[in-house]
């Protein structure tokens, strides 16, 4: 199946000169959005390496990373942004094009080291999920993988991410 085909290009969002691949055209057809699980799923039973909790990035991390999660028979730690999640949290801060923003997890999210999977729709400049893989190291956790729908190969994200396997389903350069 064309996943790209089923993505929207969306040109001058959210400013100009960046073009949007807007995924809620694929979320929308059916037989795109089991397809985008069903591959997601393949490849990481490829891997041979099974995380015992797949993490996602709020927000549109949160709609892979559970229908993932089900699927691997893992459980599901939601990344919030900043003064969302109700219980002690670890923050992280990290750079914006524009300035800054944080990501929290709940401190007790998971025991000491447990192997996670971090999912999101896009990466992009890599800088959320870099994060997002610092934030969950210091509460004991050992980054597994890696799961996005989309990769910017242009913007070169994952030579920020540590040196571990990298699931993506559609390419842009
Ligand atoms: P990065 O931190 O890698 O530069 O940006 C990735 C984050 O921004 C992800 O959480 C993703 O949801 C969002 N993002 C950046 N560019 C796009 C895009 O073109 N389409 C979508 N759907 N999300 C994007």
């Amino acid at each position: 199946m064309d996943l790209k085909a089923l993505i929207r290009d969306i040109p001058d969002f959210p400013k100009p000169g960046i073009m949007f691949r807007d995924i809620t055209t694929l979320l929308r057809d059916s037989q795109g959005l089991t397809h985008v699980i069903d591959r997601l799923t393949h490849q990481c039973h490829s891997l041979d390496h099974k995380p015992d909790y797949i993490v996602g990035i709020e927000s549109r991390g949160f709609i892979f990373a559970p229908a993932l999660a089900y699927q691997l028979g893992a459980g599901f730690i939601p990344v919030r942004k900043k003064g969302k999640l109700p219980a002690q949290v670890h923050s992280i801060e990290y750079d914006l094009e524009y300035g800054t923003d944080t990501l929290e997890v709940h401190q007790d999210a998971v025991q000491e080291g447990a192997r996670v999977m971090i999912v999101d729709d896009v990466i992009a400049t890599g800088g959320t999920a870099k994060a997002t893989s610092e934030l969950l190291t210091r509460i004991g956790c050992d980054v597994v993988s890696f799961g996005f729908v989309v990769e910017l190969r242009g913007l070169n994200g994952r030579s920020l991410l540590p040196d571990v396997p990298m699931v993506t389903l559609v390419e842009y350069d």
